[in-house]
């Protein structure tokens, strides 16, 4: 399937989480077995690039694609989780959304000092939330060039801030 196919698999829902928003919805995407299957072929095929030893995914629907993408490259996936989840010590970073506040969580015995890894979320918007990753990331000792996602809201910049950050930044849907 080309990616207009899978883009048309996306479900756009108005007014969510609130009024004025176009929340685009990827459950549609999962649900479509031969739509799956391709976008993680083509995650894949972009995620070869980064030659990474781990996949780090953010909670939730980073894990869906990420650990999928890991798998199939057999190497670990670590998961960037909501804070209060983890059993053992953490490190954490809290970061702004467009409302309101949020933080990531991290088992720092998780990444290798100098591990290379791949960042995945589902979906780039402003950038903030990915920023926080890396830096979480980064103070775990890893080292993070590559971003990837499944779509990128191109309009609200979010790739210009990453590539600030020296980011090789890719999306297989914009
Ligand atoms: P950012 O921090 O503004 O880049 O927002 C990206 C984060 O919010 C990601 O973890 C996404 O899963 C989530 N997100 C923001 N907008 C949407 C949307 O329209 N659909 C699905 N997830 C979204």
């Amino acid at each position: 399937m080309d990616p207009a196919e899978l883009k048309a698999i996306v479900r756009t829902i108005p007014d969510f989480p609130k009024p004025g928003i176009l929340f685009r919805d990827i459950t549609t995407l999962i649900a479509h077995g031969r739509g799956f299957a391709a976008t993680i072929d083509r995650l894949v095929d972009r995620a070869l690039m980064a030659d990474a030893s781990a996949v780090a995914g953010i909670e939730a629907r980073g894990f869906i694609f990420g650990a999928a993408v890991a798998a199939r490259l057999g190497i670990g996936f670590i998961p960037l989780r909501k804070p209060g989840k983890l059993p053992m010590p953490t490190i954490g970073v809290d970061y702004q959304l467009e409302y309101g506040e949020a933080r990531l969580e991290l088992d720092p015995g998780a990444v290798e000092d100098g591990e290379k890894v791949l960042l995945m979320d589902d979906l780039l918007a402003t950038g903030g939330t990915a920023l926080a990753a890396v830096d979480l990331l980064r103070q775990a000792g890893a080292r993070v060039h590559h971003a990837l996602f499944v779509i990128d809201l191109h309009e609200l910049k979010g790739g210009h801030l990453l590539r600030e950050e020296g980011l090789d930044v890719q999306a297989i849907m914009q």
